[in-house]
């Protein structure tokens, strides 16, 4: 649930790839601040820069300029081992192809990341939460695109996540497993409280957001609080 606290606080964040004639600015100088609790919906077209923005907070690639603070912690000054630490401990992330790991089971592939938390949820019940707990023993070739995708959230959220990166999550599904994963999504975050940004082009899924942010040509152009966010199951597109 959505509280006025700031979590992740993004200041004058910039970041371009190649150089020379073939140097391309991606992030522009991005401002936002998100709340702890917040579902944060970014919208953007393709190739506006939307996984890069993920992968700065996820720590997976280098800011050129800006700070990134999450829980008060900036990120572009740590240390690698801290920031490893911090991937370890605070974050969890989904991806559009799930990128489970195709020779463990669907409970392995879960528990393959509870053992990087202090604190993990137990595996058979969050099987059970995820609608998994008669599937636990299948290798991720044998359940379909909306089972792989919860047993990625399900990877992601054992280790009890302080935050819950989402890169396209309902990509590759569709429509009706969509909405599956996206009340999945809304459960989790109320159940567990995890703070959850998914990056998406469908501009539909920004009605069960409490915040909105635009990206366009390296900039965001709009970042709306939503007072009134849509359930998940009564999105339509
Ligand atoms: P989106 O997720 O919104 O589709 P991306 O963040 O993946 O956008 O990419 C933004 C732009 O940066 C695209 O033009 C893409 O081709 C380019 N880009 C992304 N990653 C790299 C990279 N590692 N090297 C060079 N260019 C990249
Ligand atoms: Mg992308």
């Amino acid at each position: 649930m959505a509280t006025q606290e700031a979590y992740v606080q993004v200041k004058d964040l910039k970041k371009h790839y190649g150089d020379g004639d073939a140097r391309l600015t991606v992030l522009d100088g991005i401002d936002t601040s998100i709340n702890r609790g917040e579902i944060c919906v970014m919208l953007g077209p393709s190739g506006s820069g939307k996984s890069t923005f993920l992968n700065l907070i996820g720590g997976l690639e280098d800011a050129d300029a800006g700070s990134i603070l999450v829980d008060g912690c900036d990120l572009t000054v740590l240390k690698p081992t801290d920031l490893g630490e911090y991937r370890r401990r605070e974050l969890g992330f989904v991806f559009q192809f799930y990128n489970l790991v195709p020779d463990l089971t669907i409970k392995e592939n879960i528990e393959v990341t509870a053992h990087l938390s202090k604190k993990p949820l137990n595996i058979d019940d969050l099987l059970r939460s995820l609608g998994l707990y008669e599937h636990r023993n299948k290798f991720p070739r044998q359940v379909s695109g909306g089972q792989q995708q919860r047993c990625a959230i399900g990877r992601a959220l054992v280790k009890n996540p302080g935050l819950l990166l989402c890169d396209e999550p309902t990509g590759a599904l569709d429509y009706k497993t969509s909405k599956e994963i996206l009340q999945l999504m809304e459960d989790v975050n109320r159940t567990y409280g995890c703070t959850i940004i998914i990056v998406t082009h469908n501009a539909a899924i920004a009605r069960m957001a409490n915040r909105v942010l635009r990206l366009r040509d390296g900039r965001i152009v709009e970042d709306e609080l939503n007072e009134s966010p849509v359930a998940a199951a009564e999105l339509d597109w």
